[in-house]
């Protein structure tokens, strides 16, 4: 039996706040709090020099008096394989950048106790492909962290959920509105207690919609009002000190807006000052659009799930830190209240996806260990399984009842977008989808080509995803992911049939199989999402870290 982790930790890494969570000795999800004695900590990164990096509240604060030396929102920049950001003659990254928000957490893990902090899950959004969920994990290895899983959030925020006992037999919808992102899925939660199934059904989401754009309508209000009470016309959003505040205010009055009916604020300029009021219900009335977004989403996710056979919902659950503004609560109620017939409910708001990531961390490493042997778990005798249950709990401190629970629990989940290679239709450049969004993974889709032309050395592939359900995808819509080559005997013939299959893991990592069908051979791509650091580059940026202070 290998030695079987202590703690398994529970990475929220958002766009706007970040949260680590733990399993107690009592088998609940616990949060720690970070120095400044907070739950959440701001995914904002500070280089207060070139040696010394801040990240949190002070990060934050420091965006007003250095903006060019502050990095927030870096969750957003995780699928553009282009952009940097530069200080002090250095480039960063965002995986880079994300390493500083990682390593703070966990230092404030670390002081919590003598817990070595190790092993640990990183959640993402359910719809962000293989370079994104790539970057995660190399985010976690730069930041010194043994990355056991990325794991979907709207999935973490179902399991917190649905291991409570009264959410068994449930389907269930997770509306997840954070900071930056928007995701909504449907799930269903096995009701036999013994089999303790979590099964995502379907998902759907938008990495560019989040509080922050109902922060972004604040602040164009203002700007809008104060032009109107003063007749200054400038566009004061150019000057970064004003522009700041006005963001941080925008986020501290919406947070107002949810407790009060209306917020007044000071805007100064150049000499010019406005006093500006904003009600509750002009504030709704601003950003009723980015609520229908949401809506046309969740919509989709539902028509989705009757497709697949989820006709009944029993639950509508709220995560994501923007859910606490009423008017969603009240917008849902009234649109789906009548139709779903149900209300929705809060359930751990901020915390739910740090604690849900949490649990799957310690069902990973109980599931591990119950399958180490030459025999798995699932295929062992009555007897054999109550032994190895025993020897795991007295070896990770568990019960025997948590142990079976946990090796037990099964969480199916689903592709979350197409992935395909280009081809022609008709002349035209498409994308021929292999594997289709929604698909229940692990999954494979395949496809034979014939070999262009005699004596071929290999076959040169260009990989996409999309987002859509169909076969084949317009070019326009899908994103390049990379090559793919697959080396061949150099032997063949014209139109030497290769098969090509996509395989999905759980995880989200795809992997392409080649297979040369006149010869029987398999042949392996050399296949990397384009924007993945490669070891070298790693090792550089590893290099780069070495003599920088993260606090
Ligand atoms: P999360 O990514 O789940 O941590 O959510 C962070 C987002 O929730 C940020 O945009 C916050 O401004 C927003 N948020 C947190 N508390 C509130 C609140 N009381 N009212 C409105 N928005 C909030």
């Amino acid at each position: 039996m290998p030695t079987i982790p202590k703690r398994v930790y529970g990475i929220d890494l958002g766009t706007t706040y970040s949260a680590i969570a733990f399993i107690n000795e009592h088998g609940k999800a616990e949060i720690i709090t970070n120095s400044d004695n907070e739950r959440v900590t701001p995914s904002v990164v500070f280089f207060e020099s070139e040696n010394n990096i801040i990240v949190g509240k002070i990060a934050k604060e420091s965006a007003k008096t250095d903006p060019n030396r502050v990095v927030d929102f870096v969750k957003r920049q995780m699928s553009d394989k282009d952009w940097t950001f530069s200080v002090d003659g250095k480039m960063f990254k965002p995986e880079e950048i994300s390493s500083f928000i990682l390593k703070r957490l966990a230092e404030d893990a670390k002081k919590t106790g003598d817990h070595d902090v190790q092993d640990v899950v990183i959640t993402c959004p359910a719809y962000f492909g293989d370079l994104e969920r790539e970057r995660t994990r190399q985010a976690g290895k730069l930041a010194g962290l043994n990355v056991i899983e990325i794991l979907d959030e709207p999935v973490a925020a179902a399991l917190n959920y649905g291991l409570n006992d009264d959410a068994k037999g449930k389907n269930v919808i997770v509306y997840d509105l954070g900071g930056g992102t928007f995701d909504v899925t449907v799930v269903s939660i096995g009701e036999e207690p013994s089999k303790n199934e979590i099964k995502i059904i379907c998902t759907e989401g938008n990495h560019q919609l989040g509080g922050k754009d109902w922060d972004d309508c604040i602040v164009r209000y203002f700007v809008a009002e104060f032009q109107n009470q003063t007749g200054n016309n400038a566009n004061i959003l150019e000057d970064q000190e004003t522009a700041y505040d006005l963001r941080f205010n925008a986020e501290t009055d919406k947070k107002m807006l949810s407790n009060k009916g209306k917020i007044t604020r000071k805007v100064m300029f150049e000499g010019d000052k406005a006093i500006v009021e904003l009600q509750r219900e002009k504030f709704d009335e601003m950003t009723a659009g980015l609520l229908d977004q949401t809506f046309a989403l969740t919509d989709k996710v539902l028509e989705e799930a009757k497709v697949r056979g989820v006709t009944e919902i029993h639950a509508f659950l709220l995560v994501g830190g923007s859910t606490r503004m009423p008017q969603i609560k009240e917008k849902i109620t009234e649109k789906y209240g009548a139709t779903l017939g149900v209300t929705p409910v809060e359930f751990d708001v901020d915390e739910a996806v740090a604690k849900g990531a949490a649990k799957s961390g310690e069902i990973n490493i109980l599931q591990q260990a119950a399958n180490d042997g030459t025999t798995k778990f699932e295929e062992m005798t009555q007897e054999q399984q109550k032994e190895k249950v025993e020897e795991i709990a007295e070896a990770s401190g568990k019960t025997e009842e948590e142990v079976l629970l946990a090796v037990k629990t099964k969480l199916k989940k689903v592709a979350t977008k197409s992935y395909g290679i280009r081809a022609l239709k008709g002349g035209q450049p498409i994308v021929r989808n292999l594997i289709i969004k929604q698909t229940p993974v692990p999954t494979k889709g395949s496809q034979t080509f014939g070999t262009a032309g005699p004596n071929a050395d290999e076959i040169d592939l260009v990989v996409f995803s999309n987002n859509e359900s169909e076969a084949d995808a317009l070019t326009e819509v899908s994103e390049e992911l990379g090559q793919a080559v697959f080396p061949l005997d150099g032997n063949l013939p014209a139109k030497a049939p290769i098969e090509i299959t996509f395989e999905l893991d759980e995880q989200g990592s795809l992997t392409l199989v080649g297979l040369d069908k006149m010869h029987g051979k398999t042949i392996t791509a050399n296949f990397k999402a384009e924007g993945v650091m490669n070891e070298e580059e790693f090792n550089v940026a590893l290099e780069k870290q070495r003599d920088l202070v993260v606090e």
